[in-house]
């Protein structure tokens, strides 16, 4: 079996270096983008397995190399840590909603980042179950990794997949944010919990497409249930 291959994005030579010395020591195989337009070009043809991404880029932001990456096929569900010198929460949450997967802030710790970089090929390894799960209208294929709900494909992220995974294991059961880091994003690395509630979000959405009801379940106070008590029955 190869081994994972990182694409670098980062104008600055010096911490894509950095990087690619530290992602390689680890065992990791390694491709590069100065640039946001070579980034696409990179990633269409080498498919990388994982992509961190610098936010500051000549030529197309990070945001909107996210935002291109995860329309094409090939890079929908490849998982994105973005890299910012930025601190703002509302850039955090925009950084997410184009569609990271996670969010670094630098300087960052570089054990921290290769904690994440595991975790998240860790996450979007094809899950080793097969069979189909089922939840009212909503199917999952677990050997061809597919969603639909009734007849529609359903396209989701490797985090929104887990997550949505995860619930459809434990139907009708309320998690706290707490609850959902440790068991989707595992215990071995910090996530802010706020960051649950911009993947259920995502996931909301790609579920709910097409007015669907929502079988999402908020709980004030206490976290998320996958429940069709919320749907319309109507
Ligand atoms: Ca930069």
């Amino acid at each position: 079996m190869s081994k994972p291959l990182i694409l670098i994005v980062e104008d600055e030579a010096a911490l894509a270096t950095m990087l690619r010395y530290n992602l390689e020591k680890e065992g990791y195989r390694v491709c590069e983008a100065g640039d946001g337009e070579e980034a696409l070009a990179v990633a269409a043809e080498q498919k990388p397995d994982l992509a961190l991404l610098d936010w500051m880029l000549p030529s197309l932001s990070g945001i909107e190399v996210c935002r291109q990456l995860r329309r094409k096929q090939a890079s929908r569900d490849m998982p994105i840590i973005m890299l910012t010198a930025r601190g703002e929460e509302g850039d955090k949450i925009r950084g997410l909603n184009t569609g990271a997967d996670d969010y670094m802030t630098k300087p960052f710790s570089l054990p921290e980042l290769m904690a994440r970089v595991r975790a998240l090929l860790r996450r979007a390894q094809p899950v080793a179950q097969k069979g189909t799960l089922c939840f009212a209208d909503i199917s999952m294929d677990m050997a061809a990794h597919r969603v639909t709900r009734g007849e529609r494909t359903v396209h989701l992220g490797p985090t929104e997949f887990r997550l949505l995974q995860f619930f459809m294991h434990h139907p009708g059961t309320v998690f706290s944010r707490e609850e959902l880091l440790n068991s989707v994003w595992g215990p071995d690395i910090y996530v802010e919990p706020r960051t649950v509630d911009v993947h259920i979000r995502r996931l909301r959405k790609a579920l709910n497409e097409g007015d669907c009801a929502d079988l999402i379940r908020t709980v004030r106070a206490a976290g998320y249930s996958l429940d069709s008590e919320t749907a319309d029955q109507s």
